[in-house]
């Protein structure tokens, strides 16, 4: 028999949960449902988001509503408008095999005037925001007096955004008798409050320990010295290729800040704070349920309600303020049983934080290391592989080509063809990584040196020869037979003069004679491409170039005279995003990836 069957829900509901997956309850549920179908207690749930307490509640509600009646009999509250929608639609989803239910939503940044409407045609499931609620209450649009049950939903979130003594006034219009079902994640004392001003003698229920977080969710941190915060996140999320995130700011600036760098960078990923408009933000939502956009960079209050599956990733870019927080951050992945990670960029000061947050959540931390240039490299290119395996084939369309295309393969055996294809994406990857430096502190600050690198792992110069840097790069479309010209065409060199050149996005780093080093400087003065002032300058530590102040050794003295050049070991944060790693999306449509512009 089926496990809900058993728990006392009837065949219609049983068989509209079974078409949407549920096959057995969650621990919620298979607790809860046999205490809220008795109809006689008052209800405190301490359960996090995702573990199924929507149908916890709502098929005990579906149960006990007399549906021949259109007058309202359950309200339930909850913070934001993203999950009084998905209550309202998760509740009709449930009722699908059921005459005459109607749920109407109730929230605010929307039409009231189809509100009241629903309302006047009669419905017995009322779904709504505090605020709202609140203001058709005082156009006196409804009528609560055959309330049976109240429902507050996220309670701990609904008293964070100050909602406490709209809650009041809403429950103050119900009847005293009737039942209250109070469902949080957290059981802070103002929550607890309410439980002792508005109920009798509650049912309580804690699936998992008290505050503790979701046992399906793995915590990572990484400790990174705050200037190399943007580069090791972005470091990260390309070690993950798969990622669907959502990442957590402090403020609305830097949410807006870190989204609009990483578009800039090529990345998917958009921003959702409390300045957007709730038709920005509604489109917002909507990209990132569909999965047209990977990261979303949200304010905690922005964030509140988001009801999302599947989410892989939590980023903590920054730690919240309020440590509680955190378990509303970290619980927005791991959903419906699956697992996820919860990821904390820390600098060295904020490890006693950590150590607060396990305290709360019951559970150790992982250390992670910022991985190489080498390993995200490697992680990408298996990702193309499986790509490669799992690419849906429309044979009738490419069947079209395919002996064309045979042919002009014809002359290359498979292990070519296997190798020039994953290249097509691989050699994007491996020349944005190869001068990437460990951005882990310890990597940083143990002196370790990589072969052919400098402290802060870029690579030096071949001997007798002068590593440049120029600020134009792949996005400029030279290749390096077109940049090769260039130089040479405007210091009058020959091409023998030049050693390696590394095409990358926005620049171009190449290697000159020794002795020639002046001349390029003197070539490109005044040079514009463009409309764009072409610039020239030493990188690292490489050989003298010989031009006095400029071009000198670092040691030297001259750092200073270069006034934050891009050679100056602190010069500014555009050496070190430029060196940073993270950038192979947006190569390929052309797109500069600014990391040189950033001030993370
Ligand atoms: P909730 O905590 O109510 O937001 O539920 C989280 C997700 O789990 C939603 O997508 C539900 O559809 C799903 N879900 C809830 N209960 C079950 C169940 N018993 N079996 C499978 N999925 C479920």
């Amino acid at each position: 028999m089926n496990p809900f069957l058993e728990l006392g829900i009837r065949h219609e509901i049983v068989s509209a949960i079974t078409e949407l997956g549920f096959e057995k309850p969650s621990p919620i549920q298979e607790k809860a449902i046999p205490v809220l179908l008795t109809g006689n207690d008052d209800f405190v749930g301490l359960a996090q988001t995702g573990t199924g307490k929507t149908a916890a509640f709502g098929l005990p509600l579906l149960e006990q509503l007399d549906f021949s009646s259109k007058q309202p009999q359950a309200l339930v509250l909850c913070p934001t408008r993203e999950l009084c929608l998905q209550i309202a639609r998760d509740l009709e989803k449930f009722a699908k095999h059921l005459d005459n239910v109607h749920v109407v939503a109730v929230y605010g940044g929307a039409n009231i005037s189809d509100q009241l409407r629903q309302i006047r045609r009669g419905v017995q499931i009322v779904v709504a925001t505090p605020g709202r609620m609140l203001d058709i209450i005082g156009r006196n649009a409804i009528d609560f007096s055959n309330v049976r049950y109240v429902v507050l939903d996220e309670a701990d979130e609904m008293l964070n955004m100050g909602f406490q003594e709209d809650i009041n006034n809403i429950l103050s219009e119900t009847p005293d008798d009737k039942k209250t079902w109070l469902f949080s994640a957290t059981m802070p004392k103002e929550v607890r409050r309410i439980a002792q001003n508005y109920m009798t003698n509650p049912f309580e229920l804690t699936v998992g320990t008290k505050n503790t977080g979701n046992t399906n969710i793995e915590h990572h941190y990484y400790m990174i010295k705050a200037k190399d915060k943007y580069a090791a996140f972005k470091r990260i999320v390309d070690f993950y290729p798969e990622i669907f995130g959502i990442v957590f700011c402090r403020t609305k600036i830097e949410t807006q800040e870190i989204a609009e760098a990483l578009i800039k960078d090529g990345y998917n990923a958009d921003s959702l704070h409390g300045d957007l408009s709730q038709q920005q933000r509604d489109k917002v939502m909507k990209r990132y349920r569909e999965r047209n956009l990977q990261l979303l960079i949200a304010t905690d209050v922005a964030a509140r309600g988001i009801d999302v599956n599947d989410v892989t990733h939590v980023i903590n870019y920054s730690l919240p303020d309020e440590t509680e927080n955190y378990t509303h951050r970290s619980g927005r992945t791991a959903r419906a049983g699956k697992t996820g990670i919860s990821i904390s960029l820390i600098n060295v000061k904020e490890m006693s934080k950590i150590r607060h947050i396990e305290k709360i959540i019951g559970k150790e931390f992982i250390r992670k290391q910022v991985p190489q240039g080498t390993e995200v490299c490697e992680k990408q290119l298996f990702a193309i592989i499986d790509k490669v395996h799992n690419v849906e084939v429309h044979e009738d369309r490419i069947n079209t080509f395919l002996p064309q295309i045979l042919e002009s393969l014809q002359d290359l055996s498979k292990e070519e063809i296997v190798k020039r294809f994953a290249s097509l994406e691989f050699n994007r990857f491996l020349n944005y990584y190869e001068d990437a430096p460990d951005l882990n502190i310890d990597g940083r600050d143990n002196g370790r040196e990589r072969e052919g690198r400098d402290r802060d792992g870029r690579r030096q110069a071949s001997k007798g020869f002068t590593r440049l840097f120029i600020n134009l790069g792949s996005v400029d479309e030279f290749s390096r037979g077109d940049m090769l010209s260039f130089i040479c065409n405007k210091s009058k060199i020959s091409g023998k003069s030049i050693g390696k050149i590394d095409l990358k996005g926005v620049f171009t780093f190449f290697e000159v004679q020794d002795e020639e080093v002046e001349r390029v400087f003197q070539g490109f003065q005044g040079v514009d491409f463009n409309g764009r002032n072409v610039r020239i300058e030493v990188s690292g530590e490489g050989r003298s170039s010989d031009r006095g102040g400029r071009g000198g050794s670092r040691r030297s003295g001259g750092d200073r005279e270069r006034g934050g050049s891009y050679g100056s070991r602190n010069g500014g944060s555009g050496r070190r995003d430029r060196n940073s790693g993270g950038g192979f999306r947006d190569f390929s449509s052309g797109k500069g990836r600014r990391e040189s512009k950033s001030r993370y």
